[in-house]
């Protein structure tokens, strides 16, 4: 439709993205970042053509847009939207523009742990199978780009629930609900019912030639799903019950079966470890059964899959001593699959920026599993406070001295594992740079 005003906030990845789209369906197209955008993104739309602004909001230039795309990093509370929606203009996501102007296969991931690990996984397994297929979302490039290079037969999406908040009229061809434990509470005024709500947004508009992957252990999807009618094909996956059309774990064995088709493979052959990876690998090879991918890929892909950076991801020894990078671990619930993955006697690098967590559910393991903690953060108690009544906890400010700290602590035959159950803000730009820092100061030793 010309003559239509969209605007784009955030000139990010995603914005870009956007509005490079929107530009090339012929909108009139206008970008708003509140911060820098980068000197690169900035030379990408000044080729395209298209109009922006850094460093601020100019009301009339975005009030007047006949639809707002917001970046899922900017929440509903700024002031900017605040205005948008009172003026009635509606407020989309870039996955939700993009996906009007595909036809492409969508395969979709959500969850609040697992997500990038699956998205990639699904990849691997359809690339390794040869299909034409892309990744975006929260991972890789915009969707919205690749859209509008109308490059590919598939996407595998990672779906985040502050881009599923503004998705509506979406759907996916698979959804994948990994599973729900309370994370980003801040953003859904502290009320876990709004961020299950969230994430259940990804079923929407299903029809009954679509397929819903979810997992079938989990509570908090069980008890939401006693409340509704899901109109897909339903594929559960479970570690503790036989499923007969979806996948699951018996003995040593995980089991595969949709429809008439079916294959079995062996636990130690996924090569990804831990019981959250088999969660992750039963999902993927779901979806990929689903999408006719034959049945010795999926298990070869599933084998020769070598894992995500700063999710478990095992470095290397030093003295004897395994270090291991999980930075991503930025909730209680990751950590707690760490700690149950790992057999080794553990130093625990934790902490960060806490979100409210509740570290109850780790003392069990800790107590078990941990033979020291190194707390890692500008203000430790809450580390202390949960902890130091049964373990040694190490206060320190830099990752240069927690490395150390937990290499003196640590004997040949042990694990020093970063898994924070935090956030990254208080002495690292993001996740990416406290794992990266991790592994420099362990190379340094
Ligand atoms: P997300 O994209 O949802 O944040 P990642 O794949 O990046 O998920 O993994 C984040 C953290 O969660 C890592 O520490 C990883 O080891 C852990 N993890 C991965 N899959 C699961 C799962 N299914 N359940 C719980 N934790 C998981």
């Amino acid at each position: 439709m010309k003559g239509k005003r969209i605007v784009i906030l955030g000139g990010g990845i995603s914005g870009v993205g956007a509005a490079i789209l929107a530009k090339k369906q012929g909108f009139d197209v206008f970008v708003s970042e509140k911060a820098h955008i980068s000197d690169a993104d900035k030379n990408r739309l000044i080729n395209a053509d298209i109009l922006f602004e850094e460093e601020q909001h100019s009301k009339n230039l975005i009030l007047n847009a006949s639809e707002i795309i917001k970046s899922p990093g900017i929440p509903d509370k700024a002031d900017i939207v605040k205005e948008a929606i009172t003026n009635k203009i509606p407020v989309i996501s870039e996955i939700e523009f993009a996906s009007r102007y595909t036809d492409a296969k969508l395969i979709c991931i959500t969850g609040s742990n697992g997500k990038t690990t699956t998205t990639q996984l699904i990849y691997h397994i359809f690339k390794q199978a040869g299909y034409n297929v892309g990744i975006a979302g929260n991972v890789g490039q915009s969707f919205a780009l690749q859209v509008a290079d109308n490059k590919f037969d598939y996407y595998v999406l990672e779906l985040s629930s502050f881009q599923l908040d503004n998705m509506y009229e979406f759907k996916a061809d698979v959804a994948v609900l990994l599973n729900i434990t309370p994370d980003h509470l801040d953003r859904y005024n502290y009320n876990f019912q709004n961020y299950i709500n969230s994430k259940f947004r990804i079923i929407q508009n299903l029809t009954s030639t679509d397929s819903f992957i979810f997992c079938a252990d989990d509570e908090q999807i069980q008890n939401e799903l006693s409340k509704k009618t899901i109109n897909a094909q339903m594929f559960p996956f479970s570690v503790k019950n036989e499923i007969p059309n979806g996948a699951y774990k018996h003995k040593n064995q995980i089991h595969f079966n949709i429809n008439s088709k079916q294959f079995i493979m062996e636990n130690s052959l996924l090569s990804i470890e831990g019981d959250h990876n088999i969660y992750n690998s039963m999902a993927a090879g779901l979806a990929a059964m689903i999408n006719n991918i034959k049945n010795e890929e999926i298990k070869k892909s599933l084998s020769g899959f070598t894992g995500v950076e700063h999710r478990l991801e095992k470095y290397i020894k030093v003295r004897g001593i395994q270090f291991i990078n999980d930075s991503k671990a930025t909730n209680v619930n990751s950590v707690w699959y760490a700690l149950q993955t790992i057999n080794d006697p553990i130093v625990l690098i934790m902490g960060g920026t806490d979100k409210g967590n509740d570290y109850g559910v780790l003392k069990d393991l800790v107590k078990r599993k941990v033979k020291a903690i190194v707390a890692l953060g500008l203000d430790n108690q809450a580390i202390f406070d949960a902890f130091e009544d049964f373990v040694n906890v190490y206060d320190t400010k830099s990752m240069h001295e927690a490395v150390k700290t937990a290499y003196q602590i640590a004997y040949e035959g042990d694990a020093v594992l970063l898994s924070p159950a935090c956030a990254s803000f208080d002495l690292f730009e993001n996740y990416e740079d406290r794992g990266t820092q991790f592994k420099n100061e362990v190379r340094n030793l």
